[in-house]
């Protein structure tokens, strides 16, 4: 084992399709001496690594954690003081609703070298792959990510619907086990019952799902079609540019098949 010289990249592995991952991550995964993946990193990408490079699987699917988060910040000062280029590799964006700057923050307070790596976060790659532009001119100025997710169990919504009023396009992220608080408090809150919503289930990835509905319906919407996590929950205007580019498309299908 090597002695000296261990040190962490933080990596972005975006939202799903591998072929998303940028060039600077690519580098640093084909020469990693051990990977810390989590569950929404497409094991494609693990593929890219050395055959001899270890790869630990470290998946918190909600509810169900294969590694603490202490234990995984443990686990990164303990290999890379052993010498070894660690890569910890999480979806999306590591700034993102990931965890990254707490593993960042652990490993500086332990004088561990790091570096981050940013990856295309899931409101951006899951976005544009389903045809949603988060702004758009005369539309949406502007946009905001927020998380359902609490610290506390069975905390409320109040954030986004409070945050909801002051920008155009809302994402939300981990809401697919919230939709009836959500629902509730955007309407409470001043949305119309006829904004449009669009659920985004795997985005950039083959088993990519897109429901659009208005959030008066998204309950029941998300209900019907068993919307699963990983999904985002995009609300605005926005979404209504998605359904006329599909209905566009659908007066070009030739030329569309031979780019894709
Ligand atoms: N760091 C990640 C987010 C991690 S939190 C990022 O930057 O994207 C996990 C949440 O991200 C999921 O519950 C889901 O809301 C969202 N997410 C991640 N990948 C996704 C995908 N491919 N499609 C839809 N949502 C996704």
């Amino acid at each position: 084992m090597k002695k000296s010289s261990g040190y962490v990249s933080i990596v972005g592995a975006g939202p799903g399709d591998p072929e998303l991952l940028t060039l600077k991550a690519l580098r640093c995964i084909e020469k990693a001496d051990i990977i810390l993946y989590d569950r929404l990193v497409n094991e494609e990408i693990l593929g890219y690594a050395r055959p001899e490079a270890r790869r630990i699987y470290c998946g918190k699917a909600p509810g169900v954690h294969a590694m603490t988060q202490q234990k995984i910040q443990q686990k990164l000062i303990e290999y890379a003081a052993a010498g070894l280029h660690v890569v910890r590799l999480k979806g999306g964006d590591p700034f993102v609703f990931g965890r990254g700057g707490e593993e960042a923050l652990a490993l500086a307070e332990r004088g561990i070298a790091y570096e981050v790596i940013p990856g295309v976060t899931s409101a951006i790659g899951a976005g544009s792959s389903a045809l949603i532009p988060l702004t758009h001119r005369g539309t949406a100025v502007s946009f905001a990510c927020i998380t359902a997710s609490r610290k506390e169990e069975g905390g409320d919504q109040q954030e986004i619907g409070k945050l909801a009023m002051c920008v155009d396009t809302l994402v939300i992220y981990m809401g697919v086990n919230h939709i009836s608080a959500i629902r509730t408090e955007l309407i409470t809150s001043g949305k119309r019952a006829d904004t449009p919503v669009a659920i985004i289930e795997r985005g950039s990835t083959e088993q990519e799902r897109i429901v659009v509905s208005t959030l008066d319906q998204l309950e029941e919407t998300a209900r019907i079609n068993a919307i699963e996590n990983p999904a985002l929950i995009i609300v605005g205007e926005v979404v209504k540019v998605r359904e006329e580019l599909m209905r566009l498309q659908q007066q070009l299908p030739a030329r569309m098949e031979q780019i894709g």
